[in-house]
């Protein structure tokens, strides 16, 4: 189905074709990497679940999958990047070949955040898939296992990410026009 853009959009950055052409893609080597394992996706609430669901129906392996959702707010200086465990996960992660499922990698803040404290429960393994990479704006190095697009240094929305809690449901990821 195809819905209008809302006024809010400047250009669509990836359509929705693209976007399941690549996802397949990722989820074949991610398929080949896991071969014989069972694979816990854990998403990161809210942005990750469009994409954590697309994903793991063309997984071809065992698949479990867990939630978390974290807040993120600025520290007294203004500085970004302080985060805290908002909903914890389901179950223990102990023993497990865990997935992170992230819908964009921006200063990297979140995902190290989140790569510490899931570390400290002993999976069996832990590796990321970021939906998006903002690589220009990182801050602290983060290891990225799959990606599935790089893109320029702009706010995007669409297929999960929001503004306001809007444009989530947007099957495409697309560039807001600044908002004055
Ligand atoms: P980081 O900690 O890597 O700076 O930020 C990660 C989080 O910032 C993402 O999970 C997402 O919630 C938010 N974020 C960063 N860039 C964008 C963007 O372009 N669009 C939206 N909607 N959220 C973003």
């Amino acid at each position: 189905m195809s819905i209008a853009s809302p006024p809010n959009i400047e250009r669509v950055l990836f359509t929705e074709e693209q976007i399941d052409r690549r996802i397949r893609e990722v989820a074949a080597e991610i398929s080949r990497d896991y071969q014989g394992r069972v694979v816990k996706l854990i998403g990161v609430l809210k942005g990750s679940v469009f994409f954590l669901t697309t994903l793991a129906r063309y997984v071809d392996a065992p698949l479990k999958v867990d939630f978390l959702g974290i807040s993120s707010f600025s520290n007294k200086s203004g500085a970004p990047g302080v985060v805290r465990i908002a909903k914890d996960l389901d179950e223990s992660i102990e023993g497990e070949d865990v997935l992170l499922i992230e819908d964009i990698v921006d200063t990297g803040l979140t995902l190290r955040y989140l790569l510490q404290t899931l570390s400290g429960r002993a999976p069996n393994s832990l590796s990321v898939c970021t939906f998006l990479d903002r690589n220009s704006r990182r801050l602290v190095q983060v290891p990225i296992n799959y990606r599935c697009f790089e893109i320029p240094d702009r706010f995007v929305v669409g297929f999960g990410l929001d503004y306001n809690q809007l444009y989530r449901n947007l099957g495409y990821v697309a560039v807001m026009k600044p908002q004055t």
